[in-house]
């Protein structure tokens, strides 16, 4: 792989997440040779991914080169490369452009979409974990809108209009509300020839509610706001099968569509190669400590989502979202250096900054521990946290004035079917 010999310890991270890359930059120029390798030359932003998927930003805002946030870090070196396997017993990892050895291997490899073993839905479902992905669904939402004005029957044209998405968490919720948003303010304008209201959107939820991690005054709130934008929301609804035409459900629900978002699920993206037994078996997220070192193998970490960490306040398990990610990569970025000089390290405790999830225009719910909110303020706070969030600031600028754009003129800039996707026959 190219990489130099160094007389400091080499420390491998594989993924350049939220986890990876805080803990890339908290060791800038450390007594330690850094590798870090991402199947992706780019850091990708996820919690804007859906404003790709529907048109409101392009992919360069919320995506950031990875060799740009080590460059100033000289100890530190990229590879684009995907890890396939571990060799813990010789501390050796095997990738798509060759073998590396380390001293201490730390995964932040994340999550995939979960299908939940239904084949049919992983065939024709659209799933929203990447960049690629995000734009697909873009390009396939724009592709329907003129499928659908030239479709030579009603029952055709219907299913073009009829979006459906699976999953009321954050993701599903946010989707939703960006879709309606499309319906309501960009259809009208730019597709004369069709009537916008033929457009429906049905968000299903296994759940007895929308964004079922938040409260249930978030949750209400949420629904509601849904509801005001006219989408169909389905709470304990499963889907049994998609074949690419009709979503059919477990309460004999039964939608025309040829599009359905899989917003339903995630399950750790592990490499193998570590002993069966080092998984936990239903969620696929390596078992670690409190110092995140991974059980048996003590220098091996696992960080951010593919991390499985029992802790008091968090008996099942860290939520799979940014901060646990974030936090823990900024720990280990100490805690390797102590474990390295034979230190004690120090114990990973999660600070819970709450939870938010936005709509539409004017429209979030907020989660703050006991202060829950909603409506303008929310959707204010929930713009502001996410920009202050996004990786570089330069996207942060685009971002900013997209949205103030966007807000102004009703619009999203970036219905552009760039790359046109061909879906699965
Ligand atoms: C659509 C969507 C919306 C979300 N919205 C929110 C939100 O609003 N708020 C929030 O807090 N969280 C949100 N999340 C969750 C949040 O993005 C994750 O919790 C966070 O990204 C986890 O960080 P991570 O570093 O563990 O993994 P990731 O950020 O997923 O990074 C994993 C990295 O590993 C790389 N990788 C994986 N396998 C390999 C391999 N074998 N070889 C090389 N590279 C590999 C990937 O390319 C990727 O870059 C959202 C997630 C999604 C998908």
């Amino acid at each position: 792989m190219n990489i130099p010999k160094s007389n400091f310890p080499r420390l491998v991270i594989v993924g350049g997440g939220f986890a990876g890359i805080n803990l890339a930059k908290s060791l800038k120029n450390k007594p330690l040779q850094v590798v870090l390798i991402d199947k992706h030359n780019y850091h990708t932003f996820q919690p804007l991914l859906y404003q790709v998927s529907s048109s409101g930003l392009e992919p360069d805002s919320i995506a950031y080169p990875l060799r740009k946030i080590i460059k100033k870090s000289n100890n530190t070196f990229f590879r684009l490369a995907e890890v396939e396997e571990i060799q813990p017993d010789n501390n050796r990892i095997k990738t798509t452009i060759g073998e590396i050895t380390y001293d201490y291997l730390v995964l932040a490899t994340g999550t995939k979409t979960n299908f939940f073993g239904n084949a049919d839905v992983e065939k024709y479902s659209m799933p929203m974990k990447t960049v690629p992905q995000a734009l697909n669904i873009r390009s396939l939402i724009l592709q329907n809108l003129e499928k659908a004005t030239i479709a030579k029957t009603e029952a055709e044209r219907k299913a073009f209009l009829n979006f459906v998405i699976v999953g009321a968490g954050p993701t599903g919720v946010e989707l939703a509300g960006a879709i309606a948003e499309l319906k309501n303010h960009i259809v009208p304008r730019d597709y004369r020839d069709l009537n916008a209201n033929d457009m429906q959107i049905h968000l299903l939820e296994g759940a007895n509610r929308v964004l079922p991690p938040m409260s249930e005054e978030a949750s209400a709130k949420a629904e509601q706001f849904l509801k005001d934008l006219g989408v169909h929301v389905h709470c304990n609804t499963l889907v049994k099968e998609y074949n690419g035409k009709k979503v059919e459900t477990n309460t004999n629900l039964e939608l025309e569509s040829e599009t359905l978002i899989w917003a339903a699920g995630v399950t750790g993206s592990p490499v193998k190669g570590l002993s069966a037994n080092s998984l936990m078996e239903r969620s696929n997220r390596y078992k670690v400590n409190r110092y995140n070192q991974v059980e048996n193998y003590p220098n091996i970490f696992a960080l951010g989502d593919i991390a499985y960490m029992e802790t008091e306040a968090f008996p099942k398990g860290h939520p799979q979202v940014a901060q646990p990610a974030i936090q823990q990569g900024q720990l280990l970025g100490k805690n390797i250096l102590r474990f390295i000089a034979d230190k004690p390290m120090q114990k990973f405790k999660y600070n819970d900054k709450g939870s938010m999830a936005t709509i539409g225009r004017n429209k979030a719910v907020v989660d703050l521990g006991k202060i829950k909110f909603g409506g303008f303020f929310a959707w204010f706070v929930w713009m502001f946290i996410h920009l202050m969030a996004l990786v570089g600031f330069r996207n942060r600028v685009v971002v900013f004035f997209n949205w103030v754009y966007n807000y102004i003129n009703f619009d999203k800039a970036a219905r552009l079917i760039i790359r046109p996707f061909h879906k699965v026959k």
